[in-house]
């Protein structure tokens, strides 16, 4: 009898603004612990779509520190910033069947949305591109997108609240949105497990993919990790870069914050030694629901 196993790619695809710190850590052990305990492939994605933001040698960095937490992915590095004829093409085609529109609009225009695009270029520039600097926005149809989150159960978002969002950037910069979903498509992802801070990002994920006839991968949304002012852990927040001369301990805490009870005894092991204990006892039962987890509770 010949094995059949479900095929499994997951994927950590970390924008380089800055070094890894703990909360990304944490996020990339966790696609890399559900990916090996499916026995499935795991990749990393450098997703360096925005240049005035990531300083240089940041992705270089964040390679090192994976490498240095033990964490080894199955197949080259994929550099967005290679894919930009990729995204161009896509671009063309949705263009072509009239799911784009330019958007002109400036960012005070936009003030006071709360991020949610009111339509206001929706209906303006018919057949002529506007001879302005434009960005372009994918036309969302008024239709509620519902999906399993692994963690955080059923969702349901109505894409008219989430307003149409841009693929394309006024700056001419590709958007996260586009870049993302090709490259999951492009790379075959099937399981995404990413923080909680991207989980309306999803349903706008799911909507492009299905404009393009693009396979849906699984999604798993894990709590983020929070200061005492409940502001998440990140570059914004001045989190620290993990240390690479010690990873042991950052480590543990990591396997903690994804509800793993370590023993003290696992610290003195390998680093290959933690992370195949991290697998042997993945599970995702005590994050369901969770949205937060206090970095000082970790401690
Ligand atoms: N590059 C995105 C970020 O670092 C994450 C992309 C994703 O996991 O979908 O926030
Ligand atoms: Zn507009």
């Amino acid at each position: 009898m010949s094995k059949t196993s479900t095929p499994y790619i997951g994927r950590f695809a970390p924008s380089p603004s800055g070094p890894l710190h703990f909360g990304s850590l944490v996020a990339a052990m966790a696609s890399y612990l559900d990916a090996r305990a499916h026995d499935g492939t795991w990749l990393v994605r450098i997703e360096d779509i925005d240049p005035p933001r990531e300083p240089r040698g940041a992705s270089g960095l964040i390679l090192q520190a994976l490498e240095a937490y033990g964490m080894l992915w199955d197949r080259d590095v994929l550099f967005q910033s290679n894919r930009h004829s990729a995204y161009d093409d896509v671009l063309t085609v949705l263009q072509q069947e009239h799911k784009l529109y330019p958007c002109t609009c400036t960012r005070k225009k936009l003030a006071g949305h709360n991020g949610v695009y009111p339509g206001y270029c929706r209906n303006v520039w018919q057949d002529t591109a506007p001879g302005e600097p434009h960005g372009l926005r994918l036309l969302c149809r008024d239709t509620t997108i519902h999906f399993q989150d692994r963690i955080q159960g059923e969702q349901s978002y109505n894409l008219t609240v989430l307003g149409d969002f841009l693929l394309k950037r006024k700056d001419s910069l590709y958007a996260y949105q586009l870049a993302v979903c090709v490259d999951d498509a492009f790379q075959g992802v099937t399981h995404i497990v990413r923080g909680v801070d991207l989980l309306d990002s999803t349903p706008r994920q799911l909507y492009l993919q299905s404009q393009l006839s693009m396979a849906h991968p699984v999604y798993a949304h894990i709590p983020v990790i929070t200061l005492g002012d409940g502001n998440k852990l990140s570059k914004q927040n001045h989190a620290p870069a993990i240390p690479l001369d010690n990873p042991r301990p950052t480590l543990m805490k990591a396997l903690r914050a994804l509800g793993l009870e370590t023993e003290p005894d696992l610290q003195a092991c390998t680093i290959a030694d933690i992370l195949d204990w991290g697998v042997q006892h993945w599970s995702l039962d005590s994050l369901l629901g969770k949205k937060a987890l206090l970095l000082a509770a970790l401690d």
